[in-house]
């Protein structure tokens, strides 16, 4: 099933591919420190697809923190957090913030809590390698 969505000023917008119904697509907020500000609820699917487009690169941001090993993707423009990108041995892989689909609501409102914060990097690049979604970028 595919999802569009995007940041609040339309500057980044998103499709994403779910094999799955919403509401058989488990979210999760993770307990991390950036992850609780934004209120996030993620979603991600290994056998699907996502892609994200910026009208302008330039106010895209990628920003980084802990380990420095994923891109939490933020509109400059409206301060909006579309989800997280990491490079994996099989290319880009996403996380996408449910929040920010037009059909949010169609998805399980209530979330799992999963907490990383001492998770060690090799596990967390397995982790992300096997659950998060294939991803590519275009205009930045
Ligand atoms: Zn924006």
């Amino acid at each position: 099933m595919l999802h569009l969505g995007g940041c609040h000023c339309g500057n980044l917008t998103l499709r994403l591919r779910l094999t799955r119904p919403p509401m058989d697509n488990p979210t999760r907020s993770c307990q991390c420190a950036f992850c609780r500000a934004h209120a996030t609820r993620t979603v991600s699917d290994p056998l699907g697809q996502v892609d994200i487009a910026a009208r302008d690169g330039a106010q895209v941001e990628r920003y980084r923190f802990e380990t420095k090993t994923a891109d939490y993707l933020l509109c400059k423009a409206c301060g909006v957090y579309i989800g997280a990108m990491c490079d994996t041995p099989d290319g880009a892989r996403m996380v996408t913030n449910v929040n920010t689909l037009d059909d949010r609501d169609a998805f399980p409102p209530s979330s799992t809590f999963p907490n990383h914060d001492q998770e060690a990097v090799e596990a967390r690049m397995a982790r992300r390698a096997a659950n998060w979604t294939p991803a590519t970028t275009h205009g930045f």
